[in-house]
């Protein structure tokens, strides 16, 4: 056992209302500069949707120079001596300005001196860099709250293959529309691929919090970085030259300080901890072979801080007893590994991201229609998570690679939670059904 503390996020997606104060405060705090004018460390996507840099998803996009090694992992194609020459002359294939957006800004003079004329005036939108007039095509949330619908082209790829695999019970139709928003930053991840990817040694991941930083003085603005995560959470300064990336508010969090996101999330659904994580399992995590099998295997790689097993090698490994007391009360691991309501976002990007997400529990249509409750009765909990507005299969495509199960566990927790909670407001008796069914406690 080889312990290590990683600082890690768990979001709550049921509480998110997409208002974006939290990406505006992290822009405020981070990349209100010149260079970073479209970049947001942290953005919010509603899905379905393409996301941003937008089709980040279709890792197919970004191989260039790259090919899948036999385990899946990306590797450059050139080898032996031309190895390090292709690590800077491949081709890496980089998001362009319109996937990400240029910034813009509204000519407000036009409502009051246009001349007069058939249409009202309007307040054009121009270009912030040059103030050239612009048509606006894309930003980091263009997708819009129609649920997947063909906005701006392209149709969300996920829904066509959840569609695949959905039951016939789940129909993707115009009147059963969903959607919810999905907050990202950079994952933080136990295998970061654009620390792998880096040919300066700039990208790297701090041992005593897992933070992943760019030491801005040894990069050489490369850009490998950019190509390498699949998350495509590296942004480019186009001033300094340099790639730059979320930080995890490093400076606050060693202040005591929670993340600016965290901190001005209007839902309080961002969750801020330290887990504990064995080093010497996160290679064969990452490269487990059964993709249906990758989100226990991520799980895996978790370390029980009660466990006094554990606690020993922590202390050995010269991990301060208060981080590994913090990790004890950490309201991440709890959600991760103890009460495992909480899943990594695309497991088969095989970086080990940590920051997790709680799966939406949207309405249950069925369930709502009968009896006008959202199916909080023992009866029909479970079979009422089949016929979520939300379909299964669509969040298993976003959290465990296609596989329904371990979604449908996660929301069976979160309904029989809604359900307990809700009979103890009422001042009923909470159903002993719904709590052993789900495997939790009496109490
Ligand atoms: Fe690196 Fe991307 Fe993982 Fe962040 S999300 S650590 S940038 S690979
Ligand atoms: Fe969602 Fe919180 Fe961000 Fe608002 S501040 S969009 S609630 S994550």
């Amino acid at each position: 056992m080889r312990p290590m503390a990683q600082i890690a996020m768990v979001m709550n997606l049921d509480k998110c209302i997409g208002c974006h104060t939290c990406s505006v405060t992290c822009k405020q705090a981070w990349t209100n500069r010149r260079g970073m004018e479209y970049v947001w460390f942290n953005n919010v996507e509603t899905r379905p949707g393409q996301g941003y840099p937008r089709r980040y998803e279709d890792q197919e996009r970004w191989r260039g120079g790259w090919e899948l090694n036999r385990r899946g992992a990306l590797k450059l194609k050139a080898g032996g001596r031309l190895h390090r020459l292709a690590r800077i002359f491949a081709d890496p294939r980089l998001p362009e300005t319109k996937d990400y957006y240029e910034p813009w800004t509204y000519e407000y003079r036009n409502l009051t001196d246009a001349p007069p004329g058939d249409d009202y005036p309007v307040a054009r939108p121009v270009s912030q860099l040059d103030g050239k007039p612009m048509k606006i095509e894309w930003s980091s949330n263009q997708a819009d709250d129609l649920a997947g619908a063909p906005a701006h082209g392209d149709l969300d790829p996920m829904i066509e293959r959840a569609r695949q695999q959905a039951s016939d019970k789940v129909r993707f139709e115009f009147e059963q529309t969903f959607m919810f928003y999905l907050p990202r930053i950079c994952e933080h991840c136990l295998n970061p691929s654009c620390v792998a990817s880096c040919p300066s040694g700039a990208m790297h991941k701090r041992t005593e919090d897992g933070i992943v930083l760019v030491d801005q003085d040894r990069c050489r603005g490369r850009r490998m970085c950019v190509t390498g995560c699949p998350y495509k959470k590296v942004y480019f300064n186009h001033a300094t030259g340099k790639a730059e990336k979320c930080t995890l508010c490093h400076p606050r969090i060693e202040a005591g300080l929670p993340t600016v996101c965290s901190e001005t999330c209007v839902g309080r659904l961002r969750y801020l901890g330290v887990v504990l994580y064995d080093a010497d399992k996160v290679t064969a995590a990452a490269e487990t072979e059964d993709e249906k099998a990758l989100y226990e295997a991520q799980l895996g790689v978790f370390l029980d801080p009660e466990d006094p097993a554990v606690r020993l090698a922590c202390a050995a490994a010269g991990i301060p007893d208060e981080w590994t007391e913090a990790a004890r009360r950490s309201p991440v691991h709890a959600l991760i590994s103890r009460y495992r309501v909480a899943l990594p976002l695309h497991p088969e990007y095989r970086t080990l991201p940590m920051v997790w997400y709680i799966p939406p529990l949207s309405p249950v249509v069925d369930a709502l229609s009968e009896t006008g409750h959202d199916g909080e009765d023992a009866d029909n909990l479970f079979a009422a998570i089949d016929t979520l507005r939300i379909p299964l299969a669509y969040l298993a495509e976003l959290f465990t690679a296609g596989d329904p199960a371990p979604v449908r566990a996660c929301l069976e927790k979160l309904a029989a939670m809604r359900s307990h909670m809700r009979a103890l407001n009422l001042g009923e008796e909470p159903d002993p059904a719904i709590g052993s069914a789900v495997g939790m406690r009496p109490e």
